[in-house]
């Protein structure tokens, strides 16, 4: 390792090096320090690398020697997720020269530029361990967090309707009932963040990231591998500034168990709630006696097509939705609430966008003429959602002009009646909202399903 070469600028003089016996030669076999990949030979009382010309002092290589080589004294030192630049003190130049920082720093700098570059992130690829734990005598001099993320993560690929069969594939081994298992309530958020799925070791990871961060919108899917975990945290570490953030969302109840055995720690999100269909179809006895008398009020008092929604339908419920989450924003105030009015309403608008193309079903309730003059304020609620299982349908919107007593208890039991075949209705959950969670429980929910969110502790 005595002299220049075309890949990278060396730190040390060349004339230096090659008066020296500090390189090449080990104490132990293997050792940590030796080029990854390379048999070390005996040499008198310890060993040498294969390629090292002991009586020359040079390397038989020297133009395709390693990077780790190439990298001395500096060196990747890797450990969990985090990869970083060392220096070894131990290097003879090192310790008789000692170099002034600034001079180590620029040339740290130097070199994190150039290991950020494809041919050097080609190289860690084909060699991952050219880094180690490196801690004897290493002084830790810069970070290299994007170096890691390209050299040692696996490549995110951003989510298109394209992947939706893919995603599918996965998403049908899923044996639970909540909502966020299905390509809808994945795809409908991308304009609030960027999404990104990956396959590791078969298992499928979804991600979100926004300015705040990124953290896993799902539990990566397929037979659970505590290396995948892992692996999906080291990810999300990478990218979050903060590694609280960092963390794995709608988790059932069931696979908790699996995470705290990995040593992280679980927080309840919500709790999703499950209707009996015909529960919700016949609104019969006391405890739907309100629900079953708003209902007839308004086919009493209105007449009104429930009708499949069509393309056409679409620049009407958009305005429904601006006027209906005014009209809830007046009766609620709180700030949490409001925003997820906002935010839901971008997550509406692609819904609809790609009604066909996501595989909704949805409805519209639509007033007959002459009750009201323009034929294109008629549509007084759009509901939709979409199956998670053969059992379980998901009521994901629910959309009304609430100026008409009524239409929220109609228009749901007229979508449940449409649903024919499947025995629950997930009505989703409340998000820590009581105003939302009075109006779910009105509805006698008979299963209540816990989501989780799990941490690194
Ligand atoms: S120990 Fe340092 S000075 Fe000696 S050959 Fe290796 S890099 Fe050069
Ligand atoms: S490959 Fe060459 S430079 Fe690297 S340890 Fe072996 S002899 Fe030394």
């Amino acid at each position: 390792m005595s002299q220049s070469n075309d890949m990278l600028k060396q730190f040390i003089p060349s004339e230096f090096c090659l008066r020296c016996f500090g390189c090449c030669r080990f104490n132990q076999n293997p050792s940590i320090w030796a080029p990854a990949g390379f048999k070390l030979v005996k040499d008198n009382d310890g060993y040498a690398c294969e390629k090292l010309d002991v009586k020359n002092n040079t390397c038989r290589i020297y133009e395709k020697r390693p990077l780790d080589c190439r990298l001395y004294p500096f060196l990747l030192v890797k450990n969990d997720s985090h990869l970083q630049l060392g220096l070894h003190k131990s290097c003879c130049f090192i310790e008789e020269k000692q170099p002034a920082p600034a001079d180590i720093q620029t040339y740290a700098q130097y070199l994190k530029n150039r290991l950020n570059t494809a041919s050097c992130i080609s190289a860690i690829r084909k060699n991952p361990e050219v880094s180690a734990d490196y801690q004897e005598n290493v002084e830790l001099i810069t970070d290299l967090k994007d170096v890691f993320a390209k050299a040692y993560l696996p490549k995110l690929n951003i989510l298109t309707l394209k992947d939706k069969p893919r995603i599918e594939g996965y998403l049908l081994k899923s044996k639970t009932s909540l909502s966020a298992r299905h390509f809808v309530d994945i795809f409908i958020w991308k304009d609030l963040f960027q999404i990104f799925w990956v396959i590791i070791e078969d298992e499928l990871g979804i991600f979100y990231q926004d300015k705040i961060g990124m953290f896993m919108m799902l539990p990566p899917l397929g037979k659970f591998k505590p290396t995948v975990v892992k692996k999906c945290f080291e990810i999300m570490n990478v990218y979050n500034q903060n590694s609280a953030v960092s963390r794995i969302e709608n988790v059932a109840q069931e696979d908790i168990a699996k995470y705290s055995r990995l040593g992280l720690s679980s927080k309840l999100k919500d709790i999703e709630y499950l209707c009996l269909r015909k529960d919700l179809i016949e609104l019969a006895g006391k405890g739907f006696k309100s629900k079953r008398s708003s209902c007839n009020y308004f086919v009493k008092n209105y007449r009104a097509d429930f009708l499949e929604y069509k393309d056409s339908y679409y620049r009407d419920c958009l305005k429904l939705y601006q006027s209906w989450s005014r009209q809830r924003k007046g009766r609620h105030q709180d700030i949490i609430y409001q925003q997820m009015l906002e935010d839901s309403f971008l997550s509406f608008q692609t819904a609809l966008r790609y009604y066909k193309k996501l595989g909704l079903s949805g409805y519209v309730v639509r007033l007959r003429s002459p009750q009201v003059v323009k034929i294109a304020e008629r549509i007084k609620s759009c509901t939709f959602g979409y199956p998670l299982n053969k059992e379980t349908f998901c009521v994901l919107f629910e959309i009304c002009d609430l100026n008409f007593k009524g239409i929220a208890q109609y228009v749901f039991r007229e979508f449940c009646k449409k649903l024919s075949g499947y025995k629950y209705i997930n009505i989703m959950g409340a998000s820590d909202l009581e105003n939302l969670k009075t109006v779910k429980l009105s509805y006698r929910p008979k299963r209540e399903i816990g989501v989780y969110n799990i941490y690194q502790k």
